[in-house]
């Protein structure tokens, strides 16, 4: 494999083709929206700016890296030569089979069709296509270019082939990928989205507040982040969104969003993205300061 097409040029579109690029890839970056294509050229540029200045890539290697990356607003221009496509635009079910069946008209009946949705069933997309044996999850993690692991999941009707050939790519990219079966939340988000959830219900029942459930987790479980800053880092709508598929694909109760986070989405408290969720970023992500409304000790709230 050598082309490789990303469609999606947002947070997770930019970063896989800057991983896919480095590693030699000629990758072909495709958006319907230019000013995205150009926001995501300029963060690519950063990121690898600040390789070169910890000094784990040289100048040269970031001017190869750059030439690698061409890019299309034409989804057929785009993908025409793609040995491997990966589609990370946004996570919606109709744009995603619109696409994937746009791609199997497009693109030579070799070509592996990969998603990196977080929640959408695999099978389900792939059933927009005539190759569904070739259709299979690659489930970046986000920031792309630093995380470690990609979860690769096995559709209905993924073949072995296509499994190992997409597990041997993930390794190329110096990636850690994980085979999984194709039900809601994969493994990532089946285990850490209740987690987030029942921190919600934690904070809504009054047990703790924000700061307090952050550093128990953070402290006593050795997480890197607290779960509420961490869902604050996702975006508490697309927290609400998984727990969704969650509820609906295993028809479970336990997967019922909390009513704080309805409402926080409701009122578009939407974490780092919109500013305020349940610390405020109006300063910035650096330092974290408690939202207005979760600045309450634990003895006023019980
Ligand atoms: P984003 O909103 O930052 O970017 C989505 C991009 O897709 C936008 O630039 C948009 O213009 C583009 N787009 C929309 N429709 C398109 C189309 N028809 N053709 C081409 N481009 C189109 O979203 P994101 O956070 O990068 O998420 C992308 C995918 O990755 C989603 O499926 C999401 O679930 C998944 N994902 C996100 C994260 C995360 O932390 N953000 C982590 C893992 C996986």
């Amino acid at each position: 494999m050598k082309n490789i097409t990303v469609i999606g040029s947002g947070t997770m579109g930019n970063g896989i083709a800057h991983a896919f690029a480095q590693c030699d890839y000629k990758v072909n970056l495709v958006d319907i929206n230019e000013a995205a294509l150009q926001k995501a050229l300029a963060t690519i540029t950063k990121n690898l700016d600040r390789q070169v200045q910890k000094g784990t890539i040289t100048e040269e290697a970031k001017n190869v890296t750059l030439k690698n990356i061409t890019t299309f607003t034409d989804l057929a221009a785009g993908a025409k030569n793609a040995d491997l496509v990966v589609e990370a635009a946004s996570e919606n079910v109709d744009i995603k089979l619109k696409i994937f069946k746009q791609l199997d008209e497009i693109c030579s009946p070799n070509t592996i069709l990969a998603s990196n949705t977080s929640s959408i069933s695999i099978t389900q997309i792939a059933a927009a296509t005539k190759r569904a044996d070739k259709v299979i999850g690659m489930h970046f993690m986000n920031p792309v270019p630093i995380m470690k692991l990609v979860e690769i999941i096995r559709g209905y009707s993924t073949s072995d082939e296509v499994t190992e050939l997409i597990m041997a790519t993930s390794k190329k990219l110096n990636k850690v990928p994980v085979e999984v079966n194709d039900f809601p939340g994969f493994v990532a988000n089946k285990i850490l989205m209740p987690m987030i959830n029942e921190a919600i219900i934690t904070l809504q029942e009054g047990v703790a507040g924000v700061e307090e459930i952050d550093t128990v987790m953070k402290l006593g479980m050795a997480h890197p982040m607290g779960p509420l800053q961490l869902a604050d880092f996702i975006g508490l709508d697309v927290c609400l969104n998984i727990l969704r598929v969650l509820q609906d694909g295993f028809g479970n109760q336990k997967y019922a969003p909390c009513p704080l986070l309805v409402n926080m989405v409701t009122a578009g408290h939407l974490g780092v993205k919109s500013g305020k969720g349940f610390y405020d970023y109006s300063g910035g992500t650096k330092d974290l300061v408690l939202a207005d409304r979760f600045k309450k000790k634990v003895a006023e709230l019980a």
